[in-house]
């Protein structure tokens, strides 16, 4: 029996059936849809893994579960994931930024193809049937649910983040690690980033002040405040941090992360040195947007105007810490484009990640987001669906 008719529900079933062919395999899904995130996931494309085919450097896409996905990986990664798609006539492709979309751009073509399979293997589906009471029966499990009960040897959950579901699985002695976003932007209100939206560093590095996490990407500057990879991947190592902290927290940038501010001191000495009668404002070096090099320099009260030769080593200083230790007060969050990833599920230490089995009721397995396993934005968090649900498939 497999409760929830997502993406790792559909992934289980499937492999499962064709593993066993004798074993009945059920679908149960509480809403009126399956594979709805499937449906709008990637924009309407399905980003459905990500061409990272080492599972040593797979396993560093996720906060929490790195450890833990290390040797699930050897046994399902990326590559296992394209050829399963290809075995069934979908074509993916990888972007330039290594994400796997299918090649008709389209994710209904992901779910067409889960339904194939089911079709095929003959594997039941059913819609608004929702798991409320779960008992033991000997050596079976009695499901009830809002509809009918069913008697089942072995159940994968693959509920996703359900709170109404974690409660069941807690009164079932199982810990549940308290969910809280991950993957998400920083509102921030400064002078330094007014009126630049939409303009981006191609590499960046953000920390989180009063820790070591930091991540470095690209970062772009919105209307709100920052986003894009350096800011997602720091939501994301940081989740647990910044709930704690309500999303109210000082957040450092180096936007030339080549240097660090005593690097980057030197390197404006020299440069005035060499190019004392350049304006400051109008050269801007190390690739970084004229605005942005502007506002910061004017956070360094250095003026429009001023020439190398006539800055003073002081307001040079001020101007490299500028560049590299740039705090900023971040006050709140948004959702990154609707994608609402949580971190929190299942403790990782309650679950066999040989088998994907609970390690305290038996017969009971869990694949997907209901685990305490999430990552950063590509792809990742399908992946993990489907090596979590492969896996269970296979010893279910
Ligand atoms: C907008 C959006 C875009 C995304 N895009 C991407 C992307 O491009 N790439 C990527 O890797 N990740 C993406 N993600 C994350 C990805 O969608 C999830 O990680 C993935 O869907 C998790 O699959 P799952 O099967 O574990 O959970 P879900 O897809 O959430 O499925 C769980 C199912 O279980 C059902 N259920 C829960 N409790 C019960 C119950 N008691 N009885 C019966 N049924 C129950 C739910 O109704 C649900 O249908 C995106 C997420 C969102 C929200």
């Amino acid at each position: 029996m497999i409760i929830g008719g997502g993406a790792a529900g559909f992934f289980a079933a499937i492999n499962h059936k064709e593993k066993y062919p004798d074993h009945q395999v059920v679908i149960l899904e509480q809403s009126t849809k399956f594979l709805s995130k499937v449906k709008i996931s990637g924009g309407g494309r399905c980003n459905v893994s990500h061409a990272c085919f080492k599972p040593t450097e797979l396993a560093k896409n996720y906060p929490r579960g790195q450890k833990e996905l290390l040797n699930p990986f050897k046994k399902f990664q990326a590559q296992d994931t394209i050829s399963w798609f290809e075995n069934r006539g979908i074509e993916l492709k990888i972007e330039a930024d290594k994400r796997i979309f299918p090649v008709s751009d389209d994710s209904q073509t992901i779910i067409d193809c889960f339904f194939n399979e089911i079709e095929k293997l003959k594997i039941e589906v059913l819609a608004q049937t929702s798991l409320e009471f779960l008992s033991r029966r000997e050596d079976q499990w009695l499901i009830q649910t809002n509809k009918q009960d069913f008697i089942a040897d072995a159940i994968l959950f693959a509920t996703g983040s359900s709170p109404r579901t974690w409660k069941i699985l807690e009164l079932l002695g199982h810990t549940i690690i308290k969910p809280v976003p991950s993957l998400f932007t920083f509102n921030i209100s400064d002078q330094r980033i007014k009126d630049l939206a939409g303009i981006s560093v191609k590499n960046g590095i953000a920390s989180l002040m009063g820790t070591k996490i930091s991540q470095n990407g690209a970062i772009l500057i919105t209307h709100w405040g920052l986003t894009a990879p350096a800011i997602l991947k720091l939501s994301a190592w940081a989740a647990r941090e910044l709930a704690e902290k309500n999303y109210e927290f000082e957040l450092r940038i180096n936007w030339t992360p080549e240097f660090n501010a005593e690097q980057m001191k030197s390197q404006l000495l020299d440069y005035q040195k060499n190019s004392p009668k350049k304006i400051i404002s109008s050269h801007p070096l190390f690739e970084l947007p004229s605005r942005l090099w502007n506002n910061l320099l004017k956070a360094a009260e250095i003026p429009e105007t001023m020439r190398w030769t006539d800055a003073s080593h002081k307001a040079i200083f001020r101007f490299a810490e500028q560049l590299t230790l740039c705090n900023f007060q971040v006050q709140g969050k948004s959702n990154f484009k609707e994608e609402f990833v949580t971190c929190g599920g299942i403790k990782l230490s309650e679950v066999d990640m040989e088998t994907m089995q609970s390690k305290l009721l038996p017969n009971i397995f869990f694949a997907g987001e209901v685990l305490d396993i999430d990552a950063v934005t590509g792809g990742f968090n399908f992946q993990a669906a489907w090596t979590t649900s492969w896996i269970a498939a296979q010893n279910m």
